[in-house]
């Protein structure tokens, strides 16, 4: 008479499983909530590197020298 044995340990097993994949669908899913624009403005980098924006709007930012893609004036130096 050990074979409920077997069909509780297998119900467990299986139990365990779902938990787990569970529990890993969950994690991804608060992984994903929107952080990409947040991560790009924040570059570690940044805080060395040049920027460049136009006098007129302060919006267009380069890291790189160059003109104005709406008004056509020089990137200067952001301080
Ligand atoms: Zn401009």
């Amino acid at each position: 008479m050990k074979r409920w044995l077997w069909v509780v340990a297998v119900a467990l097993a299986a139990l365990l499983l779902i938990v787990v994949v569970a529990a890993g669908c969950k994690s991804t899913g608060a992984t994903s909530t929107g952080q990409g624009q947040t991560g790009a403005a924040a570059t570690p980098a940044a805080s060395t590197a040049a920027v460049y924006t136009c006098p007129m709007h302060p919006d267009v930012v380069s890291d790189k020298p160059g003109r104005c893609p709406k008004c056509g004036m020089d990137l200067v130096l952001k301080k």
